[in-house]
């Protein structure tokens, strides 16, 4: 017998599949099947300490050491780390012609790696480094050996911390492509953190969510497909 959410998950299919200007917003549970852990669903993984307020301006500034632990994990996390199949059905989709965009709040840089071409890093990427003072581009190295730069300054991954403004350049691809968009996928994500949770409300295309749990701003989306991305995107994919 047909569930509703087998229809829901038709229904998805059938938006994307029409797609001429879809764009695709990723965050962190695009990435857990991958075997990075998120944020806010795994409370309490990182020494007891909410990595929310590790990820700050003034963490950076005030306690280093515990900031460099906190990103030398992260960095260490992705030495063996590859795409899921669910990155890869995004890259294919857009091989295809269905992608215009995947828009991402993660800094894993996995939608690279799974070939996608068409990607705005909305929040960075945590495998280049540079000086937090001066700005000068920083070897991996030399951030894991906790050197300065020549200027004095501390080195830190090219991610955007708490208090930090978005790649503008990213921010305004991102906007422009989802004011245009037929369909926004939006993957993972709890929209909790700004800017990036405005995005959704720019687009007057079809909205469409697939989350393991329920976000916020469940009643601007047209469908709701709670459940693991990389399993839904998988049954969408076999009905397009
Ligand atoms: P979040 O942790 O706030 O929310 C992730 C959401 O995805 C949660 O609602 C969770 O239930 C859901 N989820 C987890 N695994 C899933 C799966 N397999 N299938 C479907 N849903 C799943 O993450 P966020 O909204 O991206 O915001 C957190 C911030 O932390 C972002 O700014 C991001 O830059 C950063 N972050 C990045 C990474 C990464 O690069 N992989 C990892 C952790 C956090």
């Amino acid at each position: 017998m047909e569930t509703n959410m087998d229809v829901q998950i038709q229904d998805a299919a059938r938006l994307i599949g029409r797609a001429k200007r879809m764009v695709v917003l990723t965050g962190a549970g695009m990435s857990t099947e991958a075997g990075i852990p998120d944020f806010r669903s795994q409370k309490g993984w990182w020494k007891q300490i909410d990595p929310l307020s590790v990820a700050t301006v003034e963490a950076l500034e005030d306690s280093y050491d515990l900031f460099h632990d906190f990103y030398s994990y992260r960095v260490s996390q992705l030495a063996h780390i590859a795409p899921s199949p669910g990155h890869r059905i995004l890259a294919q989709w857009e091989k295809e012609g269905l992608v215009r965009l995947v828009a991402t709040q993660n800094v894993d840089g996995l939608h690279q790696l799974a070939q996608s071409e068409r990607v705005a890093e909305l929040h960075g990427n945590i495998g280049t480094f540079r000086c937090h003072a001066c700005g000068t581009a920083a070897e991996k190295t030399s951030f894991a050996e906790k050197k300065r730069c020549s200027c004095g300054g501390r080195l830190r991954p090219n991610v955007v911390l708490f208090g930090e403004s978005l790649p503008q350049q990213a921010w305004t691809r991102t906007a422009a492509a989802i004011e245009e968009a037929d369909v926004v996928l939006v993957i993972g994500t709890s929209l909790q953190v700004a800017p990036v949770n405005r995005l959704p409300s720019l687009t007057d295309g079809k909205l469409i969510l697939i989350n393991n749990e329920p976000t916020g701003q469940s009643n601007r989306f047209d469908i709701i497909l709670q459940g693991m991305a990389v399993k839904l995107l998988q049954k969408i994919s076999l009905l397009i």
